[in-house]
C-alpha cells in the first residue's frame, strides 16, 4: 500500500490543477480599450453596459455594480431602510461577510440554522427566528446550491420581510429554471477573486424595483440621484464604484460563465459517482427544485463513524499533502468569530452548523473545471487516504 504523502510518502499529485483566473484575449482586448478611452473609473460606459448584461443575464431589471459583494449587501440593507435595533435573519454557515454587513448597518443579525443536506438556511429554523423587530432576511445560495426560495419568500412575504439574496457563491445558479439573485427584493454577487466570475475585485446588486434600484444606487454614489447635478446629495451615500477596468474584464467574464457551468455540472455528476463509492463521504445532494447549481464550492460530508478517529481536519491535512489544492472547511460557525463577543446577536447555538463545521470540507473550484484524468488523481488522493486511515490516526494521535 502507497504511503501517505502526509506519513512521508510520494504525493498522489504534483502538478497544478485548472489555472484561475481564466482569460484569453477578450480580457486582453477589452483592458487595453478602456486605457486608451481615458475613462477609468465608474462613468466609463462599460460599467452601465455591464450592469445591464449580467441583470439580464440573470432575469433581474437592473443592476448596480459596486465595488465588492461586502459594500452591496450593506447599500441593499441602507436602500432597504434597516435601522439600528432592527433584526435581520442570516445563516450561520456563510462568509463573515454576510453577517458584518447586518453589524455595519447598526442591525442585529438573528442566526437561524442550516437545513443538514444542502446546508443553507433551513426554512422552518428562519420562520421561527421571525420576532416583531425582524425586518429582512439574508438566505446564502452556499456553495453555489441555491436556497429554499419557495419557502423563504412565503415566509418573507407573509411577515413582511425585506429579502436579500447573498449570491455571492451563486453567479448563474437557477431555481426552478429562473436565475437566483431575481427573486428576493435584492440579489448580491462578488466577483472578488475566488469567485465563479472575477475582475479580482468587484460586486453587483440585482433588482428589478425601480424605486429601490434608485435608491441603491444612489447610497453607492455619494447620495446622488439619477438626473441630479454633480453636486447634488439627497441622501447619505458612500463611494462604492466598480472601475471600467473590472467591467470590461467582468463582460468577458460573464460570456465565459454558460460553458463553464457545465462543465462544473459534468465534473460533479462524475466525482459524485466516483467519491461516493468511496463509502465514507457523502457528496453534494442537489435539490430537485435546482436546475443549475453555481458548484462555486464542492462540498463533502466525512462519515464520522465510517473511518473511526479521522477528524475533519486530518483529513483536509491529508488531502493537501497529497497535492489537492484549497481543500478546507470552516473551523466554527461564523458567530464563532471574535468579533461578535462586541455586538448584539441572537440564535446560537445552531446544532447542524456546529455540526458543519466538524465534518464537512469542500475543495476549490478549480478542480470543478479539471479534465477527467485530473479528477481521477482527486479520487485516488481520497482512496489513498481511506485505505490509509488507521495508520493516519495512530500517527496523529502520537503527534499531539
Ligand atoms: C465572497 C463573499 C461575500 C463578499 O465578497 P467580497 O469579497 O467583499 O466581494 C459575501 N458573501 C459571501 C457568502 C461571500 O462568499
Amino acid at each position: 500500500m502507497a504511503t501517505l504523502a502526509l506519513l512521508g510518502g510520494q504525493p498522489v499529485r504534483r502538478k497544478p490543477f485548472a489555472c484561475w483566473p481564466v482569460f484569453d484575449d477578450s480580457e486582453r482586448q477589452a483592458v487595453l480599450e478602456v486605457l486608451e478611452s481615458r475613462a477609468w473609473g465608474g462613468y466609463n460606459p462599460k460599467v452601465a453596459e455591464f450592469e445591464q448584461r449580467f441583470a439580464t443575464f440573470h432575469d433581474a431589471r437592473f443592476g448596480i455594480a459596486a465595488a465588492n459583494g461586502t459594500v452591496t449587501l450593506e447599500t441593499a440593507l441602507a436602500a432597504a431602510g434597516i435601522q439600528p435595533g432592527d433584526e435581520v435573519i442570516v445563516p450561520p454557515i456563510t462568509f463573515v461577510a454576510t453577517a458584518a454587513a447586518v453589524l455595519r448597518a447598526g442591525a442585529v443579525p438573528v442566526f437561524a440554522d442550516i437545513d443538514p443536506v444542502t446546508y443553507n438556511l433551513a426554512p422552518q429554523r428562519f420562520a421561527e427566528a421571525i420576532t416583531p423587530r425582524t425586518r429582512a432576511v439574508i438566505p446564502v445560495h452556499f456553495g453555489g446550491h441555491p436556497a429554499d426560495l419557495d419557502a423563504i419568500l412565503q415566509t418573507a412575504a407573509k411577515h413582511g420581510l425585506v429579502v436579500i439574496e447573498d449570491a455571492a457563491h451563486a453567479h448563474g445558479a437557477c431555481w426552478r429554471g429562473r436565475k437566483v439573485g431575481s427573486f428576493g427584493h435584492f440579489g448580491s454577487f462578488s466577483f472578488q477573486q475566488s469567485k465563479t466570475m472575477t475582475a479580482g475585485e468587484g460586486g453587483i446588486l440585482l433588482t428589478s424595483d425601480a424605486e429601490l434600484a434608485e435608491r441603491a444606487r444612489s447610497v453607492s454614489n455619494h447620495g446622488r440621484r439619477t438626473g441630479g447635478a454633480w453636486y447634488e446629495h439627497v441622501r447619505l451615500g458612500t463611494n462604492c464604484r466598480l472601475t471600467g477596468w473590472q467591467a470590461a474584464v467582468l463582460m468577458a467574464q460573464l460570456a465565459r460563465l454558460p460553458g463553464q457551468l457545465e462543465k462544473r455540472a459534468r465534473n460533479a455528476a462524475i466525482l459524485g459517482e466516483k467519491l461516493g463509492a468511496a463509502g465514507f463521504l457523502a457528496p453534494p445532494a442537489v435539490d430537485e427544485r435546482v436546475t443549475v447549481h453555481g458548484f462555486y464550492l464542492y462540498i463533502l460530508r466525512l462519515d464520522p463513524t465510517a473511518l473511526p478517529g479521522l477528524s475533519r481536519d486530518l483529513l483536509v491535512e491529508a488531502l493537501a499533502a497529497e497535492g489537492i489544492p484549497g481543500a478546507s472547511g470552516y473551523p466554527h460557525p461564523v458567530y464563532g468569530n471574535k468579533l461578535f463577543d462586541a455586538y448584539p446577536h441572537r440564535g446560537i447555538p445552531c446544532p447542524e452548523a456546529e455540526r458543519f463545521c466538524c465534518e464537512c470540507f469542500w475543495v476549490s473550484h478549480e478542480i470543478m473545471l479539471a479534465d477527467e484524468p485530473d479528477l481521477d488523481d482527486f479520487v485516488r488522493a481520497i482512496v489513498k487516504i481511506r485505505d490509509s486511515a488507521a495508520e493516519l490516526v495512530s500517527m496523529a494521535g502520537k503527534a499531539s
